[in-house]
Order: C-alpha cells, then structure tokens, then sequence
C-alpha cells in the first residue's frame, strides 16, 4: 500500500507550559476524508495548527507522503500542498470575491481549480464576485473560505469547523460541495461538531478528548453511541 498523504505520528504540542496534544498518531489515506471529532477545548484547532506549524513540533511528528515535514513553516505548507479552511474563515474583509480568490490562486500552486471552476462549484460567487467579502452572508464567506484553500491547487484540505454559525440549510449547502472536492482529488481532514453529519461523510473518524485520541479507525466500525461517549469521554 502506497504512504497515507498525511500522518501524524506521536505528536505533542501546547501553548508555553499548557501541554494540550498527548501523543497524537493518525493517518489519512490518498483521496479520503478523515472526521476530527471531539468537544470543545479537545485540542482539535491545536491539532490542526500543529499541523501546519503555527505551533513547535517535532520533524517526525508530521509525515506528508511519506516524507517528514515537522520541521517545515507554515509559508512551505501551501506550496507543498497542504491548504486550511481556518475557523472563523479570515478573508480579507475590503477585498472582493475575486480579489480574496485571485490572492490565494497566486500564493498556491498551479491545477485544475481556477476560479472559474470555483465559480461552477458555488454559482452564487460568480454573482458577487465585486462584492466586498464582508457583504456576504456568513454561508457565502464560508464558500469563498472553500475556494480560496481550491484555487492553491492543494492535495490535502484541513476544514476547522465549516458549519459554526451557519443555519443547518446553509451548512448542508456548504458541504453539497464536499464530493465534487473529494472527486478532484483532494484528501480532507473535517472538524465537525455534529456527529451525524461526520458519519455521513467521513471515511476514517478520530475523536480526541483532553488531548488525546480515543477513539479512531473506520468510520463504519463505530456506532453512534460508541462515538458519542468517546466524544463526551464518559
Ligand atoms: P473548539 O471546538 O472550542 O475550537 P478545540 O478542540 O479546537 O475546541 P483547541 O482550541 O485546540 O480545542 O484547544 C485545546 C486546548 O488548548 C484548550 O484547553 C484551550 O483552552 C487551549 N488553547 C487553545 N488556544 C490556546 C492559546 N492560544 N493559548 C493557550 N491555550 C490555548
């Protein structure tokens, strides 16, 4: 079998003093999507910071196709392939549409997701394309957030919380859009706080409590109940 596109592999991390990851290890296979569940404060927007190294981490603590990558600055990620959809979405709020799409496809490597194709994806965006970012409705934002981690050509995608906010028609509009990314290629670890939702979609789940992993493999090995308490920690 060929090496998962991303791995994670005994990772610690914290803030200072505060330890807030015990020992992570996961991996996400080429062309999957992986769940990242867990309550608030579990230590999964940490995770994902650790990740992409807004945080100290150790080289062999991050593999990407095989290859360490713990030592590397978050400028590296996007050019080598690793885009985020941040929590709280931080678009540049004055810029448009297209100007905040135009930035990212500049800043990312070169592929088959251009504008226009995000523009296919999200047919509302070509309408307001001129318009300024903080104009949008909060499920908007959210789809320009999506195609400004497309349009870098990425091969792994870290969505933080995609539906915070959102009405739930708004959420599933927002994750209608997951098989098309998926379909192109893309491989995606999905923070997502409605259990149901992350069963529909995920392949592979892991739940983190205080830290730490406690629950993690296929996502059809699991019940609902098995997933909740692991999420609860009871
Ligand atoms: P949420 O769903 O609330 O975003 P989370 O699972 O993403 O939760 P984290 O934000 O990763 O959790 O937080 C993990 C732990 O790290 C928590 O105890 C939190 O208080 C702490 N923490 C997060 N950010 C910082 C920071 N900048 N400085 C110090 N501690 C932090």
């Amino acid at each position: 079998m060929s090496d998962p596109i991303l791995a994670v592999h005994g990772l610690s991390a914290g803030y200072g003093d505060f330890q807030a990851l015990f020992d992570v290890s996961f991996a996400l296979e080429e062309g999957g999507l992986l769940g990242l569940v867990g309550a608030n404060g579990a230590g999964k927007s940490t995770l994902f910071k650790a990740i992409l190294g807004q945080l100290p981490r150790k080289r062999d603590m991050v593999h990407f196709r095989g290859q360490p990558i713990g030592h590397l600055k978050t400028e590296v990620m996007l050019r080598l392939g690793i885009a985020q959809v941040p929590e709280g979405r931080r678009l540049f709020p004055s810029l448009s549409v297209e100007e905040n799409l135009q930035l990212a496809a500049e800043r990312g490597r070169k592929g088959d997701w251009t504008l226009r194709r995000v523009y296919d994806l999200f047919p509302i965006l070509r309408e307001k394309r001129m318009a300024r970012s903080m104009s949008l409705s909060g499920g908007q934002q959210q789809m320009v957030a999506i195609g400004r981690a497309l349009v870098a050509n990425p091969a792994v995608i870290l969505f933080d919380e995609i539906s915070l906010g959102l009405a739930p028609i708004v959420v599933s509009d927002v994750y209608a859009a997951m098989p098309e990314i998926l379909k192109s290629g893309v491989s995606a670890i999905v923070v997502e706080q409605d259990i149901e939702r992350v069963r529909a979609i995920a392949d592979t789940l892991v739940c983190l409590n205080e830290g730490r992993v406690v629950l993690s493999g296929p996502t059809r090995d699991f019940t609902k109940a098995q997933i909740t308490t692991a999420y609860f920690g009871e």
